[in-house]
């Protein structure tokens, strides 16, 4: 099925740690040439380094101008072309309402939805010039379809970008490139293990299918809309949550 990926070239932000590196791993291993992208060099190149030699590591911040056109510029520069942008850096810091500073809020924002924008921006000459692509967002359960405390300025960013997508599905439509997003549940990554035991044992006792989910159950769902198989596909959620957001 995924034979139409082979060759191609990916990038993906926050490709150093969880389920980036799930997803940048899962391309690589798809014969995918993948640009890991992370604030950290040193973690970026590790990821790319575990992938092989069809992989490469860049520090950028996509939530400036300036890193996403470095990003893409790197990517052309080593691989001639960009074909798949998974845009799926984000932070998720909790800050109850009565706490938060604007600050706070707009950090979340601007990593979460100002960088989807700015690394959709950065690439699209590059989609375009390869008669079309695939641009796959990271979206979360949390903000487009539920709410957890601490959360409303992830949950503002997390639903910001699928308003951002529906949209950018329908302007980029026309030039080959489809915009979809994987909403994941609650994964089990270096991210979600910092909201401490008593959080994951409350989500795992909550999700129909009894665990939290794993980085590849994501990185399949990214993959498929990635492939050829899914062309015919923009616009959409694909909900990868064990089925917790199913009303009892
Ligand atoms: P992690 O904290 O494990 O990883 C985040 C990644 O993003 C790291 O590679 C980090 O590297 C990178 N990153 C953060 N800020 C920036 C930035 N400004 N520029 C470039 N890279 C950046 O998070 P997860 O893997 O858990 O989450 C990944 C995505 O999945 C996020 O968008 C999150 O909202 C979403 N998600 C996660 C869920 C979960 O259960 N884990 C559930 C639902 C959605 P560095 O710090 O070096 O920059």
């Amino acid at each position: 099925m995924l034979k139409s990926l082979h060759g191609k070239t990916v990038i993906v932000t926050g490709g150093s740690r969880g389920i980036g590196k799930g997803i940048a791993l899962r391309f690589g291993e798809a014969g995918l040439n993948v640009l890991v992208v992370s604030r950290s060099e040193a973690d970026a190149v590790a990821v790319a380094g575990a992938i092989g030699p069809n992989a490469s590591g860049f520090a950028a911040d996509v939530s400036t101008p300036e890193g996403c056109a470095a990003m893409a510029e790197s990517a052309v520069d080593r691989y001639g072309a960009i074909n798949v942008l998974c845009a799926n850096a984000g932070i998720f810091p909790a800050a109850k309402l009565a706490e938060m500073t604007p600050a706070d809020f707009d950090r979340v924002i601007s990593t979460n939805l100002r960088s989807t924008f700015l690394s959709v921006s950065a690439v699209l000459p590059a989609l375009t010039a390869a008669g079309g692509g695939r641009i796959v967002l990271t979206s979360s359960i949390t903000g487009p379809v539920t709410g957890y405390p601490g959360w409303s300025h992830y949950g503002a960013s997390k639903a910001g970008q699928l308003g951002f997508m529906r949209t950018a599905a329908i302007e980029l439509a026309p030039k080959g490139i489809t915009v979809n997003a994987v909403l994941p549940g609650n994964i089990f990554t270096e991210g979600l293990e910092g909201m401490g035991a008593d959080y994951i044992a409350r989500m795992e006792a909550s999700i129909p299918l009894k665990r939290l989910g794993t980085v590849a159950d994501i990185a399949n769902a990214a993959l498929f809309l990635a492939s050829e198989e899914a062309a015919y596909i923009t616009g959409q959620t694909i909900t990868v949550d064990g089925g917790q957001i199913l009303p009892e």
